[in-house]
């Protein structure tokens, strides 16, 4: 719990920098009493209390703009965060993941892209590099759904969502005429599918079935939008079945 609650003390630190507040630790500290009360009194979960408190104050006015101003070009996330990783590729953002990359690796693998750090884990924002904002990062509480760090991120850097990339390795999806990749195709859906789209880095062949149909319901609810809205988006498919 200690780990959620630091990471809680950093982003109301960040989200109190934003709005210039004065006297930064004494801010901090009253939001952690105030979620310590809504804990007690509503018989919730510290981490869910300071969720809402967190959420509550993001939501103001004055609290809204985003810690770095600009969409990053490019995502890297912990090991933790593979699942959020390919949906902000179906979401068409570069998000890098490995599973077995340890801390420092990390830190340079991002320095090295230019790529903001995604992470769960508040150990890792005592990092000197990262406290010193030289390697922009953001926490994400471990407690949330893969959909909800998804969300969170989206807010938090005024994302929008775009064409997809391929989900497996971040590539950009390229349309190939079905004729070519008859071999690839199951033959039923050679029958009932016309468009199909190859990942111009790892060679994945995509087509949008109903997983795909379920992907752009997920994403179109973070733009608050139905899915027909985001009709714009379907010429850039996604998604094997
Ligand atoms: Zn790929």
């Amino acid at each position: 719990m200690s780990r959620i609650r630091r990471g809680y003390e950093d982003r109301f630190r960040a989200l109190l920098r934003q709005a210039r507040a004065r006297r930064l630790e004494e801010g901090v500290q009253w939001l952690v009493a105030k979620a310590r009360r809504l804990s007690a009194r509503d018989g919730i979960s510290l981490a869910d209390a300071l969720a809402q408190v967190y959420e509550r104050l993001a939501a103001r006015q004055s609290f809204q703009c985003s810690t770095s101003g600009t969409a990053p070009s490019r995502f890297l996330c912990d090991a933790g965060l593979g699942g959020l990783a390919r949906w902000l590729r179906a979401a068409g953002y570069e998000a890098a993941w490995r599973p077995d990359i340890d801390d420092d690796e990390l830190l340079r693998e991002a320095r090295g892209m230019g790529a903001t750090i995604l992470t769960t884990d508040a150990m890792l924002m005592e990092r000197r590099l990262l406290r010193d904002r030289i390697i922009p990062v953001f926490w994400l509480p471990p407690t949330l759904s893969i959909p909800e760090q998804l969300a969170l991120v989206f807010r938090e850097f005024g994302l929008a969502v775009r064409g997809p990339r391929c989900m497996t390795c971040g590539g950009e999806l390229h349309r190939v005429g079905k004729e070519a990749l008859r071999e690839r195709i199951p033959p039923k859906t050679y029958r009932w599918l016309d468009e199909f789209f190859v990942c111009g880095r790892c060679d994945k062949l995509f087509w949008h079935g109903t997983h795909w149909q379920r992907i752009m319901v997920t994403l179109s609810a973070l733009e608050g939008r139905s899915v027909e809205a985001t009709g714009k988006h379907r010429h850039s498919k996604q998604v094997q079945e």
